[in-house]
């Protein structure tokens, strides 16, 4: 049977493989924190989410525990989904700016978001066995989504580190050292580029290290790239 978004979708969400994170999660889910207390979390593994027709790729890190854990959506009901999602939308590829809960209408358009780890890590960090476990669901998402991508926008070092490991696993780019730094760019293959960012956690939202401008800069390079030619020379319709 030919894989598809919605098959990764269902097995990521029915994944076991990294015990401890399983069990994080489930007990962030049954603990909760005071402010979520009458919140139903959801507490599993967290999928993709986005256009399947993207051109854009955005590569985090992991869900949050109180954050994706809880709702069930990458990068939604925390403070860096509210950073991203806001930004997404100023540069057009989210109908709206709130990402409060699954089912609060946000749409992306031209623009799919996926972790590198699907599970919720004990302080933001997963065990490098961990994020090797859950490569081959990126790597899946990559392979149908990829004859579209002409961008990819990686947010912080870790999720920049996973996707190249993947690619090179996989036979798509050669070895080699891609330096990382905000708004930094590789041309990955002809017309599909890559685009560095920090990653929007309030270590670096609330210290002013990433500002809504500074992402919007990154944006907007890729809007521009976007808007040139196709990875067939010519242009999107
Ligand atoms: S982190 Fe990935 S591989 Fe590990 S249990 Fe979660 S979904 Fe499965």
């Amino acid at each position: 049977m030919p894989d598809s978004l919605s098959r990764v979708n269902r097995e990521v969400v029915a994944c076991d493989r990294c015990p401890r994170l399983r069990e994080w999660c489930s007990r962030i889910a049954r603990e909760k924190v005071k402010r979520f207390r009458d919140h139903e979390y959801w507490g599993r593994p967290v999928p993709g989410f986005g256009d399947p027709k993207a051109r854009l790729l955005v590569v985090g890190l992991a869900p949050a525990a109180h954050g994706a854990n809880r709702t069930g959506r990458v990068f939604t009901g925390d403070r860096s989904g509210d950073f991203l999602f806001a930004a997404l939308h100023r540069a057009g590829f989210a109908n709206q700016a709130q990402s409060t809960d699954a089912r609060d209408g946000l749409r992306l358009k031209d623009a799919f978001v996926t972790p590198i780890v699907r599970c919720a890590p004990p302080g933001n960090k997963p065990a490098r066995d961990e994020i090797l476990g859950c490569r081959d669901y990126l790597a899946r998402e990559w392979a149908l989504l990829s004859p579209r991508l002409r961008a990819v926008l990686v947010l912080g070092r870790v999720g920049m580190d996973g996707l190249l490991a993947m690619l090179r696993e996989t036979g798509q780019l050669p070895p080699g050292r891609l330096a990382f730094g905000h708004g930094v760019t590789h041309d990955l293959a002809p017309g599909l580029r890559l685009f560095c960012s920090y990653h929007p956690s309030q270590q670096n939202t609330f210290t002013g290290r990433l500002t809504p401008r500074s992402f919007d800069a990154v944006l907007r390079k890729v809007a521009r790239h976007l808007r040139g030619p196709n990875r067939q020379g010519g242009r999107t319709p």
